[in-house]
């Protein structure tokens, strides 16, 4: 090898080695911002104490039908993987029972932190608003909202009114038992201070947002 080709090799090598260390630098940026970004969310106050110890991913009643697993979301959250985890389905899967949390041992709460990533995901548009689950999303809180309890009645027909009659009436056995039982109110409640809620909700959307 001469001199010059020496030099082009040199050059090369050095070009890779920049290259190299631009992705990860660009990885490593990416990836502490969306762990920061997590740090401050309801719920994501200490996942970088998880310990993967896979406590949660085996509580979880609804992991059969999960794409990751909680322990698997936290894991892809330290990675930086924000678009995967915010399309993925699992945050949509999540019951909200509150298994995981309860047997966490570094109390890493993992129901909240699946809300706030359902709101995250729903603000910015990683999933299709009138899909079935972010649609019971958003009509539960703004029923919530609207009389500061909820109403199921109302929840059934806003997510089931134009999507699919027939589950409509395949539900309708089921409200019918509940009504006999006293456990389902036609006329939707209110609350007493029902605008004080309504001051909290929008303050806590306006932080959020
Ligand atoms: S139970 Fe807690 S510490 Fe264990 S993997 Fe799940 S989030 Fe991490
Ligand atoms: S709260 Fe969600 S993620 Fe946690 S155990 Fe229940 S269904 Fe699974």
């Amino acid at each position: 090898m001469n001199n010059m080709q020496h030099n082009m090799q040199h050059q090369k090598d050095k070009n890779g080695e920049g290259m190299k260390l631009v992705a990860s630098l660009t990885s490593k940026r990416s990836r502490s911002s969306f762990v920061k970004e997590l740090l401050k969310m309801p719920g994501g106050e200490n996942i970088l104490d998880c310990i993967q110890c896979g406590l949660c991913a085996g509580s979880c009643p609804t992991r059969f039908a999960m794409e990751y697993s909680p322990m698997q979301i936290i894991k892809m959250m330290h990675l930086g993987m924000r678009e995967k985890v915010l399309s993925s389905s699992t945050i949509w899967i999540c019951s909200s029972c509150y298994a995981c949390y309860a047997r966490c041992p570094r109390a890493i709460n993992i129901t909240t932190l699946m809300m706030s990533l359902r709101n995250l995901a729903i603000r910015e548009s990683f999933v299709d608003r009138k899909g079935v689950k972010p649609k019971f999303h958003i009509s539960f809180f703004e029923i919530v909202n609207k009389y500061g309890r909820m109403h199921e009645p109302e929840l059934l027909t806003r997510i089931l009114k134009k999507s699919d009659l027939r589950s409509l009436f395949h539900f309708a056995g089921l409200g019918w038992r509940l009504l006999k039982k006293g456990k389902l109110q036609i006329r939707a409640p209110k609350i007493e201070q029902g605008t004080d809620l309504s001051n909290i909700l929008e303050k806590t959307s306006e932080e959020e947002s």
